[in-house]
């Protein structure tokens, strides 16, 4: 059974072939610049090894792109299938399933009228989620597809955690409350956390720090809060995203500057966070190497970032009342030893003990970097958002 897992953004496309037998990546890439000038085309062949980086594509639309990706895959030369046939299900990454899901979804014509319903509360997401779901359908017609929704993980909130202090009726007339993101991530790695934890009942933080950055608080197996909000833009200090401010700052910024919602909108999403205040770049690889040259809006953007996910931990331990383990994931959370070491030395009142041996390096794979004795368990946990895709696809058209 191979299942291929679809990720589809408004001018990207990212594909993963998996075998569902030892859950084994055949083959992946990524279609950039759809629809805009001089798209490319990025594929790894990962059972020969083979890579072709930045080939150009004429990918007018996600259809032609989508086209390519098939292509691609049946090809003589260094494709990974003889023929479709052996695409046995589709899985689709959906960014908002609002209220109506809380698990993954066989797609059929209700769910598709339920998600474009719901592009409402995603515009920039789930239009081009949808988008992706209906070319699979078209051309390969016959095929499962399957929908897993970045909010579904996190449906198990209580009202008191989800609720905005916002007139009731904004809640039942327009929907407007807490969901969550990154919630395959968040699953996937509550769940390898708890099993490194060896214990059922259990209290864990997941820090999912990528470009895109948020905290979840999941006490035996369930989320009792999460740092994202009705969009991916509340919560801690993103690549380009504010995270959490004042609302009225908005207001204040937007008559100040002559800035439409479209205009502020841009601003907090795309021009705020460690962009904003560090200037030239919202890459943390970029902030962590002018920090070393000392560079003070570096230094200032970093410690804005450790700080607020270090409160986010506070106030989720509270949460929870108690916490067994933190664990760190994403782009950053796996491979920025030096945020893990820099958060946790600022709890120590957890009884948080570094092992600094661990704690002081990249390590590969899923670790523990406490020590025996720390009563608090900190872990590094490679996430694998597409095999929580691919699983879920599995397991609903099997
Ligand atoms: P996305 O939210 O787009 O999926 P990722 O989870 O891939 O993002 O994380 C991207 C972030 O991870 C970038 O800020 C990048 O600089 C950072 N990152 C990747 N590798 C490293 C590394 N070795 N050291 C520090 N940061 C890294």
């Amino acid at each position: 059974m191979k299942v291929l897992v679809i990720n589809s953004g408004s001018s990207s496309l990212k594909f993963e072939l998996i075998d569902m037998t030892n859950e084994k990546s055949i083959a992946k890439g990524l279609c950039e610049r759809i629809g805009i000038s001089n798209p490319i085309f990025t594929y790894k062949n990962l059972v020969k090894g083979v890579v072709v980086k930045d080939r150009p594509e004429p990918m007018e639309n996600h259809k032609i792109a989508i086209d390519v990706v098939l292509k691609q895959l049946q090809d003589p030369e260094n494709g990974v299938i003889r023929n479709v046939d052996e695409i046995d299900a589709i899985g689709h990454r959906v960014v908002h399933g609002g209220e109506y899901y809380d698990d993954s979804v066989l797609v059929n014509d209700e769910v598709l009228k339920n998600l474009e319903e719901l592009s409402a509360l995603a515009p920039l997401h789930n239009p081009a989620n949808v988008m992706g779901i209906k070319v699979m359908r078209e051309l390969l017609p016959g095929k499962k597809n399957v929908a897993v929704f970045d909010t579904a993980f996190h449906q198990t909130m209580e009202p008191k955690a989800f609720m905005y202090a916002l007139p009731y009726e904004d809640y039942t007339e327009l929907k407007v409350r807490k969901y969550g993101f990154h919630g395959t991530s968040h699953k996937y790695v509550s769940e390898v956390a708890r099993e490194m934890l060896g214990k059922e009942d259990s209290k864990i933080i997941v820090c999912h720090l990528g470009n895109g950055a948020s905290i979840s608080a999941v006490q035996n197996g369930k989320v009792v809060d999460t740092s994202m909000g009705l969009t991916p833009l509340a919560g801690v200090m993103m690549g380009t995203r504010t995270g959490d401010v004042d609302p009225a700052a908005a207001f204040y910024v937007m008559e100040k500057r002559g800035l439409d919602l479209k205009g502020i909108d841009t601003r907090m999403n795309k021009q705020s966070g460690i962009k904003g205040i560090f200037g030239p770049s919202s890459d943390f690889r970029d902030l962590a190497s002018e920090m070393e040259k000392g560079n003070e809006r570096a230094i200032l953007a970093y410690d804005m970032f450790c700080y607020k996910i270090k409160s986010y931990i506070g106030a989720y331990v509270a949460a929870m009342n108690g916490i067994d383990a933190i664990a760190f994931t994403g782009g950053i959370g796996e491979n920025a030893f030096y945020v893990r070491r820099d958060i946790c030395n600022d709890l120590t009142f957890l009884g948080i003990k570094l092992d600094d041996e661990k704690a002081g390096e990249w390590l590969p794979g899923n670790v523990e970097i406490t020590t025996k004795d720390s009563k608090v368990k900190v872990y590094k946990i490679e996430t694998a958002e597409e095999l929580v895709i691919a699983r879920d696809t599995y397991r609903l058209t099997k």
